[in-house]
């Protein structure tokens, strides 16, 4: 089975499991008097985090949603606040509990983007400069309009105009890595500019499990407790965080092997039936419109994993392709063939 649905399906290396192996741990529930983890894996994995971001400091949080809530909530969005994002971001679309009245109660404001969804810095400005909105939330590269990426001088404008009103920033870096990758930039350019960001260590880095929120020494101190009082302390998570460490090893260079792959899928698959945007197509996600081909995106999904592939079905009418380290060019071919075989088989 070619399994494209996500970059989580991605498996912890031999490397990966040769570091657990031998981590050394700690509890890192239990802070020593710099207000640092006791887990000694654990601040290493924060320290180098920090350092690739450009930022002060880091947490190791379990996932990339509990980075996200803790970030917002650190940044002091309370009941009531209203938070800018867009539309179809990974926190207004799954983040669900930070605008639950009865959980977070934060009511989420919407500016605009282009095709690609990148923002729209005017409307932007707009918005914060009458003073409705707390914080100011980025994602790069954009999930749902296929990986796209922002540039480094629109997160430096982004971020300047926020920061000239007030306004915090907080990045959904979620797959910065593969966004660095496509500008061949060191990540720090595109992570240094914003107040705070998050980043997975668990998609197309492919370690087993792990995000890291990165911000200053006094931001990063208050989110430790906050992770704390949210159930997100750990103990001997050194046995986790030390796959962490390898998956950062060259993730920007790793990453545009998936780019390649992703490229020549979109280019190789793009007809009538699965209409592709190949522009959009600038990291390692795939979205293809399969509303000429006269059937529901589940019903092809299913259709397809009987031939061997399984893709995402994201809506009614659109499907997901995302590679990753353990998809091989080789297979990649065998997808572009099981596609363009059963178009063919019902069509030609
Ligand atoms: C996956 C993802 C997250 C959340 O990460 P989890 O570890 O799945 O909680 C947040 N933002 C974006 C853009 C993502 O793709």
């Amino acid at each position: 089975m070619i399994d494209l649905r996500s970059d989580t399906l991605s498996k912890p290396s031999k490397e990966m499991r040769k570091a657990m192996y031998e981590a050394e741990t700690g509890d890192d529930g239990r802070i020593d008097s710099f207000g640092r983890s006791e887990d000694p894996t654990v601040r290493r994995l924060e320290d180098l985090s920090a350092e690739i971001s450009g930022h002060e400091a880091a947490l190791f949080c379990n996932s990339g949603t509990m980075a996200n809530y803790i970030a917002i909530l650190t940044h002091e969005a309370q009941r009531g606040d209203s938070i800018l994002t867009d539309r179809s971001s990974h926190i207004s679309r799954s983040e669900k509990g930070l605008f639950m009245e009865h959980l977070f109660g934060l009511t989420p404001e919407f500016y605009p983007v282009d095709d690609h969804g990148i923002p729209d810095s005017d409307a932007i400005e707009n918005i914060v400069k009458n003073g409705q909105s707390r914080l100011l939330l980025l994602e790069n590269t954009h999930n749902a309009y296929g990986g796209t990426c922002i540039s480094v001088s629109k997160m430096k404008k982004l971020c300047a105009i926020a920061r000239l009103y007030g306004a915090p920033v907080h990045l959904d870096g979620a797959r910065i890595f593969n966004a660095a990758a496509y500008f061949d930039i060191d990540v720090k350019a595109l992570t240094s500019p914003a107040d705070s960001m998050m980043f997975c260590l668990s998609k197309g880095l492919g370690a087993p499990v792990g995000s890291m929120l990165c911000g200053d020494r006094d931001f990063i101190y208050r989110a430790r407790k906050l992770r704390k009082i949210l159930g997100g302390s750990m103990r001997q998570a050194g046995v986790i965080a030390a796959a962490g460490i390898v998956a950062l090893e060259d993730a920007v260079e790793k990453s545009k092997v998936d780019h390649e792959n992703a490229l020549y899928l979109a280019r190789n698959i793009n007809t009538e039936y699965m209409k592709i945007d190949v522009d959009a197509v600038q990291t390692n996600i795939v979205i293809a419109d399969i509303s000429s081909s006269g059937r529901s995106a589940a019903h092809l999904v299913n259709e397809l994993e009987q031939k061997g592939l399984r893709l995402q079905a994201i809506s009614d009418t659109k499907v997901r392709m995302v590679t990753y380290k353990d998809i091989s060019a080789e297979e990649i071919k065998k997808a572009v063939s099981i596609i363009n075989n059963y178009f063919n088989n019902k069509y030609l």
